[in-house]
């Protein structure tokens, strides 16, 4: 449900708070990307979409805290197309003469699937990969997680293309709640486990008028849509819903000025509180089924009932996912992740 008291999430640059203007692009910079200016900070957000998508679909961030500080990527994307459009964006703004650190909220492919070929390209001036304990070894050696991500994804997996290893020495596993400080941005890392059991969302504190508070939830707190202005949830299987409540309430609970979706951009920080309605609305659902969440309804039939109950849902599916098949599939998967975890509640398997 929408109405005054729920605020608008999308549009950040529209809403009141925080104050943050919206800039044009630097000439240097790909046309795809746009830019936030905080204090002396800048933060990039550039679409690394592949074409299969049609519409924009995901976002690779840079925050800029100046010189001598190194430039800080979150989710830097797909190999295809990410890696070569964050490398001339990264050397656009002074890499490889500058270092870079990035961090990854995860190892699924759409979000850390170009780390390996980037520091490839950016020749050792990618000088450190920050990645949950449980995620850091897939991203040194991929193997398991590609074949993972062909069984699961298809063809779309092959469309984001094959990570690259990155050496083992540039990989830092991260503890929850540790902090690193660049210039005028600290970092602060915190575990969200629920999309995935090494999820990690990384907020930065920007020494700035209010000293705003950018939240990157990567896949922990679904995705906003801001054409349709709606969130939908990203819950694939293996989905921990307990975890993953715990990890959006966390989020929360730290009142952001920003939150830079991976999918689809900045937004304003009520899509947080509205997504977490709407996954409320979801469990509801599943847990009005009881037993019946074991019948063979498919995840399409479940999705056409909750579309009549959630009217983020249904306007993100008539914008975003009557656009792309490959988002609808998304869409397919979350409620596939909420299926499987509501039938292993119940204990179906055994059932049958
Ligand atoms: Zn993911």
């Amino acid at each position: 449900m929408t109405g005054p008291g729920n605020g608008i999430c999308v549009h950040a640059a529209t809403e009141p708070r925080p104050r943050i203007g919206k800039e044009s692009v630097g000439q240097a910079l790909d046309a795809s990307a746009a830019s936030l200016s905080l204090g002396t900070v800048k933060l990039y957000y550039l679409d690394v979409t592949p074409d299969f998508y049609r519409i924009p679909y995901i976002v690779a961030y840079i925050l800029d805290p100046g010189t001598p500080h190194p430039l800080i990527v979150v989710d830097p994307g797909p190999r295809n197309p990410a890696a070569e459009k964050l490398r001339a964006a990264l050397e656009a703004l002074g890499a490889p003469r500058r270092e870079v650190v990035a961090y990854a909220t995860h190892v699924h492919i759409d979000h850390a699937g170009s780390l390996g070929s980037l520091a490839k390209q950016l020749g050792g001036s990618l000088v450190r990969v920050y990645a949950h304990p449980r995620g850091a070894p897939h991203l040194v050696d991929p193997s398991k997680l590609w074949r993972a991500s062909r069984s699961y994804l298809g063809w779309i997996a092959e469309g984001y293309g094959a990570p690259e290893p990155l050496p083992q020495d540039t990989v830092a596993a991260t503890s929850d709640g540790e902090t690193h400080s660049y210039g005028a941005v600290r970092v602060t890392v915190l575990h969200t486990p629920g999309h995935a059991s090494h999820h990690q969302s990384i907020a930065a504190r920007v020494q700035a008028g209010g000293d705003p508070i950018v939240l990157f939830p990567g896949d922990s707190a679904g995705m906003a849509h801001p054409a349709a202005d709606a969130v939908a949830p990203t819950t694939p299987p293996p989905f921990r819903l307990d975890m993953y409540l715990e990890s959006l309430r966390r989020q929360i609970a730290l009142r952001p000025s920003l939150v830079a979706y991976t999918h689809t951009g900045p937004a304003a920080p009520q899509c947080l509180e509205r997504h977490l309605r709407q996954v409320e609305r979801w469990r509801s659902y599943f847990q009005e089924l009881g037993s019946r969440v074991c019948s063979a309804a498919s995840p399409e039939e479940h999705l056409e009932r909750l579309r009549s109950r959630d009217e983020e849902l249904d306007r993100f599916i008539a914008y975003a996912a009557s656009k792309s098949k490959p988002l609808l599939a998304a869409l397919l998967h979350s409620v596939d992740g909420f299926l499987d975890y509501h039938r292993r509640l119940a204990g179906c398997s055994e059932k049958q």
